[in-house]
């Protein structure tokens, strides 16, 4: 039996007390002192960073645990910036701003209180609240990380879980207004996301009237929208993330999505948003969905295959020819005469992508276990596997 390790995160409000506030600015300082030796001894990897990094840092009266965390912390940063430059995007020198501390150090969780290391034998105590409690006393979970802000506290929780032994597959086409699946049973589903939508443009509109010149009221009132936007989006699209997998853990079918380069082909014109607006909106709650869908399915075992989003909507999912766009969403393909829903159409090219990366007949324990019955996989005429 496989076992993978699922993550989830919960977080809550918290006041921090004058040492988390001294110790947030302390790692602060010390991501910065990191990211700048970094960058001048033009180092990528972890080892070589503590190298350099670890013994410039004695000046700080902090644990060696949160050292060793900035130093991490840098890694990345630095990863990211490289990757940035090497694409040629307009890159600024990364320079950490906000309160945020991450560490997977000495954590303690004992009563309902969350045991930060700080001094010798001094640890900080935060209450956690209800909801973190219960779920954090879920069984078998381990708390891997913490994540602290001014006002934040987060903590990442992990748990191995067995992975099912798959039945099938389910192809997901994500499109601006709804979700498109496809199953290897042949059943087709659709979600309606419009509602997403307008939330989406209703705020934006909002947004767009917005006349007043003040940068900074300007500034807190969209963050405002945003926020109140986001969860109310975000709200939706967790019934159906939960819906899709709930579904796909009863019937024991995998997940097949697109990767995220995908939401390219969403940026389309004349959905009455602005571009950058319309680019960004779609950008987010597309991944958000992917990732709440993947985290899910993950901690159920479920697995989750990403595909390339290789023409999936434009190719014939029956003989491979380019599609020609007919009225109401439909495709017709010349070569072979198919006349279909673009985003079956799509669904079912992102199932038998996925049934590529991972046939479903699994011979050798078909054989020592109960003769199962063979499995013919048949995508619309066409048989995959
Ligand atoms: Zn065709």
């Amino acid at each position: 039996m496989w076992f993978v390790r699922a993550v989830k995160a919960v977080w809550q409000h918290y006041h921090p007390s004058e040492e988390v506030l001294w110790l947030l600015e302390q790692f602060r300082q010390m991501l910065n002192d990191c990211i700048r030796i970094g960058l001048e001894a033009n180092v990528t990897s972890l080892k070589s960073l503590s190298l350099k990094a670890y013994g410039q840092l004695k000046g700080y009266e902090v644990l060696s645990y949160y050292k060793l965390c900035a130093i991490s912390k840098a890694t990345g940063i630095l990863r990211n910036y490289r990757k940035a430059k090497r694409r040629a995007k307009p890159t600024k020198e990364p320079y950490a701003r906000r309160l945020q501390l991450g560490t997977c150090y000495g954590l303690k969780i004992k009563g309902g209180i969350l045991w930060l290391p700080f001094k010798p034998r001094q640890p900080i105590k935060i209450l956690l609240n209800r909801h973190t409690r219960k779920v954090l006393s879920e069984p078998d979970i381990a708390v891997r990380s913490i994540t602290l802000t001014n006002s934040r506290l987060s903590f990442a929780y992990a748990k191995e879980v067995a992975e099912i032994q798959l039945r099938g597959l389910i192809g997901i086409d994500r499109n601006l207004d709804n979700l498109t699946l496809a199953d290897t049973e042949g059943e087709v589903e659709r979600f309606n996301l419009v509602k997403a939508t307008i939330i989406k443009s209703k705020y934006g509109a909002v947004k767009a009237r917005f006349r007043r010149n003040d940068v900074r009221v300007r500034r807190s009132i969209f963050q405002k929208y945003g926020r109140k936007e986001r969860n109310k989006v975000q709200h939706l699209l967790n019934n159906v993330s939960k819906h899709i997998v709930e579904d796909a853990k009863g019937k024991r079918f995998g997940i097949v999505m697109e990767n995220l380069t995908g939401i390219r082909r969403l940026y389309r014109k004349g959905n009455g948003q602005g571009p950058f607006y319309r680019g960004r909106m779609n950008g987010w709650s597309f991944r958000e969905l992917q990732r709440q869908i993947e985290y899910k399915a993950r901690w159920k075992g479920l697995p989750v295959i990403y595909v390339r989003p290789h023409s999936t909507s434009s190719r014939c999912l029956r003989c491979g020819h380019r599609l020609l766009p007919e009225e109401n969403r439909m495709m017709k393909c010349l070569n072979c005469g198919l006349m279909i829903d673009r985003d079956i159409n799509a669904a079912k090219n992102i199932l038998a992508l996925g049934l590529r990366f991972r046939p479903l007949a699994q011979p050798v324990e078909a054989m020592v276990q109960e003769p199962a019955p063979a499995v013919i996989l048949k995508v619309d005429g066409c048989e995959v596997g």
